[in-house]
């Protein structure tokens, strides 16, 4: 039996979403039950380093699970939305997509140069946003001391991308 089971089973699987072939794995239903988005928010903050200034989250599902943790821990919130959304400055990192790229961004003056910010999303797959999230971090001069995620599928190897970019990853649920 996994570890968070009771987690697990509170995530539902709609077949050929968003296309044929993709097993969408639906947070939604996690969110509808009080005690199991709390639990995920205790666990995944649990398992957080001992020592970081910020959380940070990535648009959409992600800001969920990251305001969550950061009031959880009582840090100060960075979001990485989708390019032309933010209203500041912006820096920003193109990343692959499947078919085209996308571009992730941040406000330029988010964090202080030094300063150690855990990374949170929702799912990691093949690690693409995550990974270009970090680049996007790094060149904002800040130390990502970690990523926390719901759910891997690690078939895709995402977070094993994301070790071997130098981030200590924590997931909950896995899926095959
Ligand atoms: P990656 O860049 O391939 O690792 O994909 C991860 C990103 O895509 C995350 O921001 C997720 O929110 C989203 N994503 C991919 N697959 C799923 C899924 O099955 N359920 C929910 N979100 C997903």
């Amino acid at each position: 039996t996994q570890a968070n089971a009771d987690l697990a089973q509170l995530i539902r699987t709609i077949p050929d979403f968003p296309k044929p072939g993709i097993q969408f794995r639906d947070i939604t239903t996690l969110l509808l039950d009080a005690k199991g988005f709390h639990a995920s928010i205790e666990r995944l903050a649990a398992s957080a380093p001992d020592d970081f200034d910020l959380i940070t989250g990535i648009e959409a599902r992600g800001f969920i699970f990251s305001s969550a943790m950061a009031t959880q821990t009582a840090k100060g919130l960075v979001l990485i939305r989708k390019d032309g959304k933010l209203p500041g400055a912006t820096i920003g990192v193109d990343y692959a997509l499947e078919y085209g790229t996308d571009r992730v961004v941040m406000h330029e003056d988010a964090c202080v140069p030094g300063q150690k910010v855990l990374l949170v999303d929702d799912l990691i797959a093949t690690g693409g946003t995550a990974l270009a999230a970090v680049r996007l971090l790094r060149q904002a001069g800040a130390e990502v001391v970690g990523a926390s995620f719901v759910i891997d599928l690690p078939d895709l190897g995402g977070a094993d991308k994301l070790r071997a970019a130098g981030v200590p990853v924590t997931t909950l649920v896995a899926f095959e």
